[in-house]
């Protein structure tokens, strides 16, 4: 048994990380039987849980979308904010219950609150029903461990550094978009913010891998990858001969892959030669999520993200120059503790100068082990909860805005399926990651096609074939 350690993950040495290529040494022993694979958060999870898919089916088992007709259930958790643990355990009730009628059903628990020292306490003292529990750094493991699964809970979560992992399978969810993870981990450790201890440090990709990677997903008739990381333009800074993000998105880009995407950007690594870089290429797609985080330099210095509000605008302003039709959108933390109305106010005047084309909000939410937790708060909850209201109001008028400048224009989509309300309709994106639902066949699914906006609405856009 391995139990998570805070301090543990949180040790930086300068010891090179080791790569590691995935062995697939397991049979197909549970056949006929069902698994319930379930993400919480990010879309590295979202990864994550594409390569636990693909485990589970190498095991033999097949999936089931519904809960009571599985066999072994796999929790992809997120920790990132309170309520994700909320969720989590009150879905580990549903389990339990279905345990008792099920008593061979197994329930595993993976992702980042596996990594916390007081989910996995908990999880060993007060639900011993769960049979598993891996972590990040070894989801390679799960296949073992389930053909090992006794009654005594498992338990194997490591606070290492961590290890690059290549020839990795997954089980995609998608023929049409791939995420393609460039690096794991992250070294910022900004003050609020829990993944450098869930994830490890910062781990690159060899850009040879990643290329051929990219290259076998063309050939596969992918029209579409997402580069994955936490902090993707920080790609290549720890690698024994460094090599930039740009470097790194040309060569894929020379793919000639018709649609390439970035998550997750942090302004501080955003160079001049990464914005010229997506300006020059065709299909370097225009669009960048660029968390602001707080517009008050005062709350961006104790959250430790090492820019100033006025570094952020600048940075802004270059990108909206050089990237032709450029969409930006950004992340805020509303309520940092002891964030005042000055601040917010602060806040409020950079989302009016950037005008973003949407933004995701939240509450500041305190994390175990994080310094941030630690600073005692002033604001109230409600106060708190009045600030976010009236921050959504003006993000979700200028998304609306942003949007009404699409309406009569012509914009390339790629269709990617049958719209969930309406199934005479298709979804897909525009260059922009715009959400548009046209009426259309379903034969154009995985097709780029040119779409006449008709409506625009705040999230998302009405159009029919151009
Ligand atoms: S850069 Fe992102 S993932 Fe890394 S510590 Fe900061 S908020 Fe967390």
């Amino acid at each position: 048994m391995h139990l998570p350690n805070l301090e543990e993950a949180k040790i930086r040495t300068d010891k090179k990380s080791e790569i590691k290529n995935n062995s697939y040494d397991f049979k197909k022993q549970f056949q006929n039987q069902k698994f319930y694979l379930k993400t919480y958060g990010c879309q590295m999870n979202v990864h994550d849980s594409e390569e636990i898919r693909k485990y589970l089916e190498m095991l033999g088992y097949q999936e089931t979308k519904t809960l009571e007709e599985a066999d072994i259930v796999v929790l992809n958790t997120c920790a990132i904010r309170e309520n994700a643990h909320d969720k989590v355990f009150g879905y580990l009730g549903r389990c339990k219950h279905l345990k008792h009628e099920k008593p061979n059903l197994l329930i595993c628990l993976g992702g980042c609150m596996s990594q916390e020292e007081s989910v996995v306490n908990e999880i060993k003292n007060k639900h011993p029903y769960v049979d598993i529990v891996f972590g990040t750094h070894n989801i390679n493991d799960l296949p073992k461990m389930i053909i090992d699964a006794k009654e005594k809970q498992n338990i194997e979560v490591y606070s290492i550094e961590g290890n690059v992992y290549e020839n990795v399978l997954y089980s995609r969810d998608s023929k049409i978009t791939a995420w393609v993870n460039i690096m794991y981990g992250c070294d910022k450790f900004c003050t609020y913010c829990i993944v450098p201890y869930t994830r490890g440090k910062q781990r690159s990709r060899r850009l040879e891998s990643i290329v051929k990677e990219v290259e076998e997903l063309k050939e596969a008739g992918y029209k579409e990858v997402t580069l994955l990381g936490q902090n993707v333009n920080a790609y290549g800074k720890d690698l024994e001969e460094p090599v930039t993000f740009s470097e790194l998105l040309e060569k894929v880009a020379e793919t000639k892959i018709p649609r390439i995407r970035f998550v997750t950007s942090h302004p501080w690594d955003f160079t001049s030669e990464l914005i010229e870089c997506i300006a020059k290429y065709e299909n370097i797609m225009p669009y960048i999520h660029l968390p602001l985080q707080s517009g008050s330099s005062r709350i961006l210095k104790l959250m430790g993200r090492r820019y100033t509000k006025e570094e952020y605008l600048k940075l802004f302003q270059e990108i909206k120059e050089k990237i032709k039709d450029v969409s930006i959108t950004t992340d805020i933390i509303v309520g940092f503790p002891n964030e005042t109305e000055e601040d917010f106010l602060e806040t409020l005047d950079v989302v009016n100068k950037c005008q973003f084309d949407g933004a995701f909000t939240f509450i500041y939410s305190p994390r175990e082990g994080t310094p941030a937790r630690l600073i005692k708060d002033s604001v109230s909850q409600k106060e708190k909860e009045e600030r976010l209201a009236r921050l959504n109001k003006i993000v979700n008028q200028y998304s609306l805005n942003n949007n009404k400048k699409l309406e009569g224009k012509i914009e390339e989509v790629l269709f990617l399926g049958v719209s969930e309300k309406d199934d005479k309709k298709l979804y897909g994106y525009t260059k922009t990651m715009k959400l548009v639902n046209v009426k259309a066949d379903s034969t154009l699914i995985g097709q780029i096609v040119p779409v006449k906006i008709t409506e625009a609405k705040s999230f998302s856009l009405d159009g029919e074939i151009a």
